[in-house]
């Protein structure tokens, strides 16, 4: 079999399995079984494929075929201007997410130095992508998972940031730690009750403990509007994302607790996304 009939056997599996983006898919699969770039695939179609790289891609297919995300199994996601490491115990970032990273730029000036804390860092992506902006910044970033800390320091070195973020593996309830211009989290916020009408690619395959948020939907969003309050200098700023039709309830959250909402940027879809305010 050389690589082009590769590509039309996975295709059509990908296909009659209904998963989107089919050929692009296959493609890339056959680039990580043969460990080289999709674009010296393309113009080697004629090559023969040697038997354990085909067995390779076949096994990758058949993992794509059970609708589990290219990402995880490419190990790599780019948010922002970066690529990251990802694998299971890490949530795959989201392209909201970015709006969160365009917001606190537009307040982080880029001569300044200051400190911020990261709550539930995840695979790292916010807190990296935010100091290869602002080399200035230095960042306290924490997560209640023990492997998903690993998968944020594996970032931090690939990017040669190990020295600017501090990492811990610790609940913010629990978190005591010095006093922060700026707060931003991407938390948890699906209710108990919406996890199971989440679609079988996030439902099946992302990690539960980065999605999961008590009955309400609000249980770490209330803690970390509590504890931010705590943790700001005096008019810092929290920049939370937030999940859909969780505006309204939140903005009543800070504002009980001491914060001026500054902005709601609303994502692709026109729905609420992020909120920054400012500890008075
Ligand atoms: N901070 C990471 C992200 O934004 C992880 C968030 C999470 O685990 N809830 O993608």
């Amino acid at each position: 079999m050389n690589y082009l009939e590769a590509i039309n056997y996975g295709n059509a599996i990908l296909k009659k399995n209904n998963i989107q983006n089919c050929g692009l898919d296959t493609e890339l699969l056959l680039a990580k079984a043969l460990r080289n770039n999709r674009e010296t695939i393309l113009i080697n179609l004629n090559k023969k494929i040697e038997i354990k790289f085909l067995n390779k891609f076949i096994k990758l297919i058949s993992r794509r075929k059970k609708n589990e995300p290219i990402a995880y199994i490419l190990q790599k996601k780019e948010f922002w201007k970066n690529i990251f490491f990802i694998n299971k115990d890490v949530l795959i970032p989201r392209p909201e997410t970015e709006l969160v990273i365009e917001e606190i730029l537009k307040f982080v000036d880029i001569n300044h130095s200051k400190s911020f804390l990261d709550v539930g860092t995840g695979s790292g992506n916010i807190t990296i992508s935010l100091i290869k902006e602002r080399l200035n910044l230095r960042a306290t970033a924490i997560d209640i998972s023990t492997k998903a800390i690993k998968v944020a320091k594996f970032n931090a070195k690939m990017h040669h940031l190990e020295n600017k973020i501090n990492f811990l593996n610790i609940d913010i309830d629990k978190f005591n730690y010095n006093k922060y211009d700026f707060i931003v989290s991407n938390p948890p916020y699906i209710k108990e009750a919406n996890l199971k009408n989440l679609e079988d690619n996030v439902r099946l395959f992302e990690p539960h403990i980065a999605l999961r948020a008590g009955i309400d939907g609000f249980k770490e969003i209330k803690k970390i509007i509590k504890k931010g309050r705590k943790l700001l200098k005096k008019k810092g700023k929290l920049v939370l994302e937030i999940g859909n039709n969780q505006d309204r309830l939140t903005k009543y959250l800070l504002n009980k607790n001491g914060f001026q909402i500054n902005k709601i940027r609303k994502d692709f879809n026109s729905i609420p996304r992020v909120i920054v305010s400012t500890i008075l």
